[in-house]
């Protein structure tokens, strides 16, 4: 009894500084892993359905899951390359990363049978924010516990536009839930904003960029947007709203802890951030042609740019763009319509998106296009977030048609449950890497999901689900057969594509 009588006390009270210091460095907090650490749940995946290749069909050596994942693996690889000599990475346009990833895909297209395969470079319309070096440091002191050391924060990643090229140091204040962060007492100080997204974190990008504009607007000296999710990743994103880091979850959890604990002692951290604004940036799209029948032409594309390793975004779809050439690229397969395979840059980065690029450098070749199709994120587990697990199945996409064609509604609706494709929706609305196209008034069509891996350190090979490669290939084979052969006028009912203005060389639609 004297024993639960003293716990309760202890609890009543608060730790007292003697118990703190009984309890080891940093009031006893668990210290975050000394790096990123992506979802342990990726170490422990489950199996999904096998494919099952409807009746009749012939499987496709190109599409068997384990050629295809080997081609993600490669893909993803560009971008590890680079993080070996540097802090950002990723297979980001304008980096050396980005043009070997087109210079390798190009070679996979012209192996395929892809006729005409050119990697067209274009340059950058303004400059783009490129961090190179930074560190949040926690600083330590004696009266934290004894053994206390500084802490360094690895998930930390600066945010679009931060520039802390002086390091400051600043005491720590916790400002509550993004979207409802308070602004008191925070000038002077780096404050701390939570935000536990259920799906992807840029589903909870609203609340954080405007909490973390007006805590900076209250003065405070930075922002940590803390991101709880599993493991400790870096998160893109949520730029734009002065200097500001993005958190994982080990990182922000032990900030919480350690403030909790610390009895109003105040807590400092250290912050420096080494960007620059690069200009004269070039980046390169990849584009070849499958004859067929008609000169009439379907556009198929995938970007291939990312931030980290992008396996969900966009390597998955890349490794799938590349498996279509492969069979279209047989004799026995030509296409009832010609196929244009895109690779395309610039999606993540302002002033070079590929698409738009793309629209502007080959007008005479576009003017016989029917219908844009675009590949993105096809094939991640599903993740869920409440509690973190993994389920047997891959993220459904959201399907969209630009102009509600019923020909087309009605491939996806077949197509995707005879192929094990994942769905959510099915309706006109198609974020993602079509913008660029609208100028054409043609038809777009993709599927794409933004899952809990969307733009962070943890979107790895090792999320990709290979049996969810295979249903992606078969299911966009099925919808390009289906669109080669229909007639031009299902594909776009006259009056059906509203013109929309062009977006020029701007960014994608993420941050
Ligand atoms: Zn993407």
């Amino acid at each position: 009894m004297r024993a639960v009588a003293g716990i309760t006390f202890v609890l009543a009270l608060g730790l007292s500084a003697a118990a703190a210091a009984q309890q080891g460095p940093w009031f006893g907090a668990p210290l975050p892993p000394k790096g990123l650490q992506d979802p342990p749940q990726l170490n422990a995946l489950p199996k999904t359905p096998r494919f099952v290749q409807p009746a009749g069909e012939t499987a496709d050596p190109a599409f068997a899951a384990t050629r295809i994942m080997a081609d993600v693996r490669t893909i993803t690889g560009f971008a590890d390359e680079m993080e070996r000599t540097s802090q950002f990475w990723g297979r980001i346009s304008g980096t050396p990363a980005a043009a070997k990833t087109a210079g390798w895909v190009a070679a996979q297209l012209k192996s395929a049978g892809v006729q005409n395969v050119q990697v067209q470079k274009f340059s950058a319309t303004g400059a783009m924010w490129m961090p190179t070096r930074w560190e949040v440091r926690v600083l330590a002191d004696p009266a934290f516990g004894p053994g206390s050391r500084d802490v360094v924060l690895h998930s930390a990643m600066p945010t679009r536009g931060s520039s802390i090229p002086t390091p400051i140091e600043a005491e720590l204040v916790y400002a509550g839930e993004a979207g409802s962060a308070s602004t008191a007492g925070v000038r002077g100080k780096v404050a701390i904003q939570h935000s536990r997204p259920t799906t992807g974190a840029f589903s909870t990008r609203s609340q954080i960029s405007s909490s973390a504009r007006a805590l900076n607007e209250a003065g405070a000296v930075a922002v940590f947007n803390w991101i709880e999710q599993a493991g400790n990743m870096h998160v893109f994103d949520f730029g734009g709203s002065g200097n500001a880091f993005n958190l994982g979850g080990a990182d922000g959890a032990f900030l919480k802890t350690v403030l909790e604990r610390s009895g109003g002692k105040p807590v400092k951290v250290r912050l420096a951030v080494e960007a620059y604004n690069r200009a004269g940036l070039t980046a390169e799209n990849v584009v070849g042609v499958i004859p067929g029948v008609s000169d009439e032409i379907v556009v198929i594309n995938a970007h291939h740019d990312s931030w980290f390793d992008g396996a969900g975004d966009n390597a998955d779809a890349t490794a799938v763009l590349i498996a279509l050439a492969r069979h279209y690229g047989r004799p026995e397969n030509k296409p009832a319509r010609t196929l244009l395979f895109v690779s395309s840059a610039g999606h993540h980065s302002s002033g070079m998106n590929g698409p738009a690029f793309l629209v502007r450098d080959n007008a005479q070749l576009l003017s016989k296009a029917v219908l844009v199709l675009n590949l993105e994120h096809v094939a991640q587990y599903q993740l869920r977030t409440d509690p973190w697990r993994v389920d047997p199945t891959e993220e459904p996409k959201g399907m969209g048609v630009s102009n509600l064609a019923p020909v087309l509604m009605d491939a996806i609706r077949t197509g995707a449950p005879r192929y094990g494709y994942t769905t959510s929706r099915l309706d006109a609305s198609v974020p993602g890497d079509l913008g660029g196209y609208a100028p054409l008034n043609i038809s777009r069509v993709q599927g794409i999901h933004s899952g809990p891996l969307y733009h962070t350190s943890g979107d790895v090979w090792q999320s990709i689900s290979p049996e969810g490669l295979t249903r992606a290939a078969n299911f966009y084979r099925y919808f390009i057969d289906v669109v080669a052969k229909a007639p031009k006028e299902q594909i776009n009912p006259p009056g059906s594509n509203a013109p929309a203005p062009a977006r020029g060389g701007r960014g994608g639609a993420a941050d």
